[in-house]
C-alpha cells in the first residue's frame, strides 16, 4: 500500500494533528510520503521529513487557496498513491470527499483507526455521538481518508531527514473559478483548538460571560492552554463559535481537558472523550461528566477554579 500524508501548514509550522498521519502511513504503508501545499513551508517540509516520510512532496503554491484549488493539486499528487490521508480538521473533512471525487475513490471522514485488509483500506469511525464505533471497508482501489486528531501519536523526530523535493504541479482550469481575496481572522481565532495540549472549557455553569472570561481565562493561562466551550457558552456569545467543543463544534483529544460548570451532555462529550486526562468541576455530583472524569472536583467554579489557579502558580514558582 502506497501512502501519502497531507501536511496542513498554519504560521509556516506543520499543525501536530497531520504529522500524526505520519505514524497512521507508516504503519500501514510500504511507502508513507508526505505532501505539503502552499508557500514558505521549508521549516514544515524539514520537520515532516524528519518524522519518517519516506520522501517530502512540497507543491509551491501562491496566496491563498480555494478548497477546490487545494482539492484539485492533492487529486493530482495521489494519482500515484492507493491511500491519501488528511486531518480530520474542518479544512479536511471538507476536501476529503471532493479529492475523493476527483479520483473516484471511496472515502471515509474523522476515522480513529485505518487498516489494510486483502490490499484494501478498512477503517474505524465513531458514530452516534461516538457511542458506536463503526467499520467500514473500502471497496474502491484507491481511498482518502480524514483521520481524527489524537487517533496516532506525533512521530518522534529522527536524526536523518527524508529527501524534500518540488512537485511542479498546479489546480487544474475549473477549480480557479474563485479566488480567495483576503481571510479576516474573527476575534480570538489564533488559536488552534484541536492542537491545544490543554483545553479548559466552560460551560454554562459558569453563570456569566465575565466569569467565563476571567476564571476559564486565568486557569487556561496558568496552564499554558486556551479556552473552549459548550454550546450554550456560544448561544450565549461569551466566545466566539470557533472555541466550541463536540458534535456540532471541534473534535479534540488534548493531553489535559478541564470542564467547568459542564453537565456532559453526550453531543458535548462527543468532541472531547479521547482527551487523555479529563478533569470535571462541577456543583452537581451526579453530573454525567464525573463518568467519564479521571477526576472529579464537586463543586462552585467561582471558588474552586480561583484556588486552583493560586495553586499552581505556588506550584510553578516554587520549582523555579
Ligand atoms: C444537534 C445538537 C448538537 C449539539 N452540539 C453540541 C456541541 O457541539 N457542543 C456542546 O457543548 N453542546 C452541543 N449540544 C448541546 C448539548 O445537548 C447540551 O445542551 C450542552 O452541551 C450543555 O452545555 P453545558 O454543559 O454548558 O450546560 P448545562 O447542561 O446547562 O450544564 C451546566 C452545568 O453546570 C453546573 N453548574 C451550574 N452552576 C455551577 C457552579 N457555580 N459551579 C459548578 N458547576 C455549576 C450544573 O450542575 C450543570 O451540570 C448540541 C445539541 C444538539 C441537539
Amino acid at each position: 500500500m502506497n501512502v501519502l500524508a497531507f501536511i496542513d501548514v498554519k504560521d509556516g509550522k506543520p499543525i501536530g494533528t497531520s504529522l500524526e498521519l505520519l505514524t497512521a502511513a507508516k504503519e500501514i504503508g510500504e511507502t508513507a510520503d508526505a505532501i505539503l501545499v502552499g508557500e514558505g513551508l521549508e521549516e514544515a517540509a524539514q520537520a515532516a521529513a524528519k518524522c519518517g516520510a519516506g520522501k517530502v512532496s512540497v507543491v509551491e503554491a501562491e496566496g491563498l487557496l480555494t478548497e477546490e484549488a487545494l482539492s484539485s493539486i492533492l487529486a493530482q499528487a495521489a494519482e500515484a498513491y492507493d491511500l491519501l490521508l488528511l486531518s480530520a480538521t474542518t479544512l479536511g473533512k471538507t476536501i476529503t470527499p471532493q479529492v475523493a471525487g476527483k479520483l473516484g475513490a471511496g472515502s471515509a471522514n474523522d476515522v480513529i483507526k485505518v487498516s489494510v485488509e486483502d490490499g484494501k483500506v478498512k477503517v474505524l469511525r465513531p458514530v452516534y455521538s461516538g457511542n458506536l464505533q463503526q467499520e467500514l471497508a473500502i471497496k474502491t482501489d484507491k481511498a482518502v481518508v480524514s483521520v481524527r486528531g489524537g487517533s496516532y501519536d506525533k512521530p518522534q523526530e529522527e536524526g536523518a531527514a527524508a529527501p524534500v523535493e518540488k512537485l511542479d504541479l498546479a489546480a487544474e482550469e475549473d477549480a480557479l473559478r474563485s479566488k480567495i481575496v483576503d481571510v479576516i481572522a474573527e476575534a480570538g481565532e489564533t488559536v488552534n483548538l484541536e492542537d491545544a495540549k490543554v483545553v479548559v472549557c466552560g460551560g454554562r455553569g459558569m453563570g456569566t460571560k465575565e466569569d467565563f472570561e476571567s476564571l476559564c481565562g486565568a486557569l487556561a493561562d496558568v496552564l499554558g492552554g486556551v479556552v473552549g466551550a459548550s454550546r450554550p457558552v456560544i448561544d450565549s456569545e461569551w466566545i466566539s463559535r470557533t472555541r466550541q467543543v463536540g458534535q456540532s463544534g471541534k473534535i479534540i483529544s488534548p493531553d489535559l481537558y478541564i470542564g467547568c460548570g459542564i453537565s456532559g451532555a453526550s453531543q458535548h462529550v462527543s468532541g472531547m472523550r479521547d482527551s487523555k486526562y479529563i478533569i470535571a468541576i462541577n456543583k452537581d455530583e451526579e453530573a454525567p461528566i464525573f463518568e467519564i472524569a479521571n477526576l472529579g472536583i464537586v463543586g462552585d467554579v467561582k471558588k474552586v477554579i480561583p484556588i486552583l489557579v493560586e495553586e499552581i502558580k505556588k506550584r510553578k514558582e516554587s520549582e523555579g
